[in-house]
């Protein structure tokens, strides 16, 4: 059988309960499949080891990653120490040294969840947002003067560049055009923010022009994130810049029924370096310890590394068993109204494995 060799990073909080989850529901399609099989080599790299070495991993951890064929990370974050140290010491070197420029969020309603939105069933929530993840807001660009003073000033940069607005939006109308519903959405902000923002737009326009089979309209971030709300089936794929983006995949994911079930793909297209997968939440220290946290969200990010590694059969096979525990089960964790622990939940699916038909 072919050997996939994945480097796994649980990281902190519940990613050390739901990285495990994970590698169960993996290592239970692999066994179904049998075409191929799982090298897992674990990294424990995080806020602990920043505590014991004042770095979130080694100095070679990036060389120590460059050979895998995918990354599975869980997520990182600690209240003692600060979120951009721990965002900046690991999550953020990974994207950008293995230009992982696509930040890929399905927000799609799931059978069997509820979605806050009143009336909205699983035909109505089904879109996916592609997040620019390399660039943008997210910045080490910036400074601060007279600190603490009357005059103190603090000053942080947001840089886009054509190269990485163009590879973002080709990305988006390559997915859009695939997409049954043909249409790409863009967030701006041109009113306000008044460089940045009109050249994202102008790009976006200058690749609509190559694109016309695919639909286009744009919305102000404020606006788009009221429509998320009120007309969510409008959408078919959304394309963002990183705070954009992420700002909207965390609505995405409420909508959609709880941020312990959304997941994301780190692409880096081109396959020059590993991709890597990971849940859209963070390590909620408020449930980290208790064994209640909703490794769905984790799993489904399995799922989008299977289609990554060319199984995207075994990839929709285990996406459908996380549908059945939820729906024809009805096991759910506590985020999403049930009772189930994140074992009880982890054990739903892989045994629905068996039941759902293979796609
Ligand atoms: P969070 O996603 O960790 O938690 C937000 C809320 O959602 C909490 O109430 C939490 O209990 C709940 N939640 C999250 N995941 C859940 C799951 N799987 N099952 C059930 N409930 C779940 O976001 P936060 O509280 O803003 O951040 C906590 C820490 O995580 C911070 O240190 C932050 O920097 C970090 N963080 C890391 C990542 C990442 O590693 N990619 C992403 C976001 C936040
Ligand atoms: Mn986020």
């Amino acid at each position: 059988a072919q050997v996939h060799r994945i480097a796994v990073i649980p990281g902190d909080g519940i990613g050390h309960e739901v990285v495990p989850a994970a590698l169960e529901a993996l290592e239970a399609v692999a066994a179904l499949d049998g075409s191929f099989r799982f090298a897992f080599d674990r990294f424990p790299w995080g806020c602990d080891h920043y505590l014991e070495t004042g770095r979130m991993m080694p100095p070679d951890g990036l060389e120590q990653l460059r050979g895998y064929d995918a990354i599975l990370l869980g997520a990182v974050g600690h209240p003692s120490v600060p979120d951009h140290v721990s965002l900046w010491g690991l999550l953020l070197p990974i994207r950008r040294t293995f230009e992982q420029y696509v930040n890929l969020r399905p927000v799609k309603l799931l059978r069997g969840v509820t979605s806050p939105l009143r009336g909205r069933g699983p035909d109505d929530i089904d879109f996916v947002v592609v997040r620019e993840n390399n660039e943008g807001e997210y910045s080490n660009a910036g400074g601060r003067l007279f600190a603490g003073t009357p005059h103190e000033i603090v000053v942080q940069e947001s840089i886009f560049t054509r190269r990485g607005v163009e590879r973002i939006m080709r990305f988006a109308f390559e997915l859009a055009r695939r997409h049954p519903k043909r249409r790409l959405t863009s967030a701006t902000k041109s009113n306000g923010i008044s460089y940045t923002m009109p050249f994202w737009d102008e790009v976006f326009r200058e690749m609509a022009a190559r694109y016309p089979d695919v639909a286009t309209d744009q919305f102000h971030i404020d606006a788009l994130a009221a429509r998320f709300v009120t007309h969510p089936h409008h959408f078919g794929v959304v394309v963002g810049s990183n705070l954009f983006g992420d700002i909207l995949t965390d609505l995405g994911a409420a909508i959609a029924g709880s941020i312990g079930i959304a997941p994301s793909a780190n692409l880096n297209p081109e396959r020059q370096y590993p991709s890597m997968f990971e849940p859209i939440h963070g390590s909620a220290p408020d449930i980290a310890g208790k064994g209640i946290a909703n490794p769905v969200g984790q799993i489904w990010s399995g799922a989008m590394m299977l289609e990554h590694l060319g199984h995207p059969r075994a990839g929709r096979r285990l996406l459908a068993a996380i549908e059945h525990a939820l729906a024809e089960r009805g096991v759910k964790t506590p985020d999403l109204g049930g009772s189930a622990t994140t074992r009880e939940m982890t054990q739903a699916i892989v045994r629905s494995l068996d039941e759902v038909p293979d796609p």
